[in-house]
């Protein structure tokens, strides 16, 4: 090893903590768990529905305003298949993916089920076709993103 290699150094994290969601990430949480819907913001300059709703647009740094219903159908746009358990995760194989919700302008990401990923290369063949989802909530919302997923439209190949 000479002076100029770089090291690594092992570490961990493991921290409790607790932030502040802001304006908007409460109300768009609460939305989950109180009306079961997924509401986006809309940037009074771009004219951009924003989801998940946000208090500023990221291109106009417009302050939102009008809040709206998106959903509960929407288009995958792009997606991964995890095949490695990670912590806070189900068990894998597990599909993720950003889906724009109908009427919305930008996608968001969650879990999509009702793939058959006993072979991934197909299951990856047939997510690239970029499939319609349908929103579902769990029975008992928390506010949390983890309220929600996308299942596979059946109808589409
Ligand atoms: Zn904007």
């Amino acid at each position: 090893m000479s002076a100029h290699d770089l090291i690594t150094i092992n570490g961990r994290w493991g921290f409790d903590y607790t932030y502040f969601a802001g304006e908007a990430a409460t109300r768009f949480f609460r939305e989950l768990v109180e009306n079961r819907r997924i509401m986006g913001s809309r940037c009074p300059a771009c004219k951009r529905l924003l989801v998940p709703a946000r208090s500023f647009c990221d291109a106009c740094m417009e302050r939102t305003t009008e809040w709206k219903e998106v959903g509960p159908e929407g288009t995958l746009e792009t997606f991964t298949i995890i095949t490695t358990a990670f912590p806070g995760l189900p068990a894998p194989p597990i599909v993720m993916a950003y889906v724009t919700l109908d009427g919305a302008d930008t996608a968001l990401i969650n879990l999509v089920h009702g793939e058959d990923l006993s072979d991934i290369d197909r299951a990856a063949a047939r997510l690239n076709a970029l499939p319609r989802v349908k929103v579902k909530f769990v029975d008992e919302p928390k506010g949390r993103i983890t309220d929600f997923s996308f299942e596979l439209l059946k109808d589409v190949a």
